[in-house]
């Protein structure tokens, strides 16, 4: 795509699912990636072994890629992820604020500490990594952009999961906020928000038949979507195609947000 070509990037929780796919597609588009991973250097590993493949041969075709482990909830880890991230490409010049995690339970026996550690991660995290990303965009004359990953519970409630939804409705605001508050200064912020996705955080479900056949049966077009399908949205509002696009969320979701109940009229 337009403009990616030997751009930086720093994608967070790339050791896996989403992120994974985001890094090995970038490299597909000819950007260097740095992978950020929390507890798993060897998944991590296979991030790059996987973007390796994607490019043919990762030196061949000139991209480069750099392991960093950082929590995005800790401020220091984040502080120094992306100065190491800077110092080793000379640069950073796309940020996908990936790293998300999810916890269960009903909302009135939620214990504080576990709604905390899902918006410091979620959220809290995203902010500091934008905010890191953001000085070192002013500090040059190049074009910036970060990309948040989102989920169509940014809109949609979602019962149970308060700390989630919460998070993913902040997300949708720091897009736009971001966006509006830099848009004159070569900084384009946007997100995609991924409806239900074969991936880890979703192990719930994707290996039992039933389960399985339950979360289809709620989207219109019949089945979860894939982490490459997240991923090409991603490169796409990461390339000079998406030029005037900033403040958007991207909703990648097989129809999720359309209202699927009103696929067939239910009332006179
Ligand atoms: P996943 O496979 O569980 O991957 C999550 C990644 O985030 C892992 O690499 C994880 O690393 C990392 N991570 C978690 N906490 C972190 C922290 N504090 N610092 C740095 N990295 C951290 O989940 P996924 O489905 O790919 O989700 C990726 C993003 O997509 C999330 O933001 C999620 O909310 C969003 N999303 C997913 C779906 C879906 O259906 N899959 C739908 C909508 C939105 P560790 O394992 O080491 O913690």
């Amino acid at each position: 795509m337009k403009g990616l070509k030997g751009k930086n990037a720093l994608v967070t929780g790339a050791s896996s699912g989403i992120g994974q796919a985001i890094a090995i597609r970038l490299a597909r588009e000819g950007v260097n990636v740095a992978i950020n991973y929390r507890s798993s250097p060897e998944d991590a590993a296979d991030t790059a072994e996987m973007m390796d493949k994607a490019c043919g041969d990762i030196r061949g075709c000139g991209v480069k890629d750099l392991l960093v482990q950082g929590d995005v909830s800790q401020e220091d880890d984040v502080v120094e992820m992306i100065n190491t991230v800077i110092e080793t490409f000379g640069g950073l010049d796309i940020l996908v604020n990936n790293a998300g995690i999810q916890m269960e339970s009903p909302t009135h026996e939620t214990k504080t500490d576990n709604f905390s550690k899902v918006i410091a991660v979620n959220l809290t995290g995203s902010y500091l990594c934008a905010r890191e990303a953001i000085k070192h965009f002013l500090n040059r004359d190049s074009q910036g952009i970060i990309i948040n990953i989102s989920s169509v519970h940014e809109i949609i409630p979602r019962p149970q999961y308060l700390s989630y939804s919460v998070s993913k409705g902040g997300m949708g605001n720091l897009t736009k906020t971001l966006a509006l508050e830099y848009a004159s200064k070569k900084i384009r912020v946007n997100g995609i928000a991924p409806g239900a996705t074969i991936t880890p955080i979703n192990e719930a479900w994707i290996n039992d038949p039933e389960e399985k056949a339950k979360v289809k049966s709620h989207i219109p077009m019949g089945r979860a979507g894939t982490s490459e399908e997240m991923a090409a949205g991603v490169a796409f509002l990461a390339s000079d195609e998406a030029a005037y696009i900033t403040g958007q969320t991207l909703f990648i979701d097989g129809g999720l947000t359309l209202y699927h109940d009103f696929s067939e009229p239910w009332s006179a």
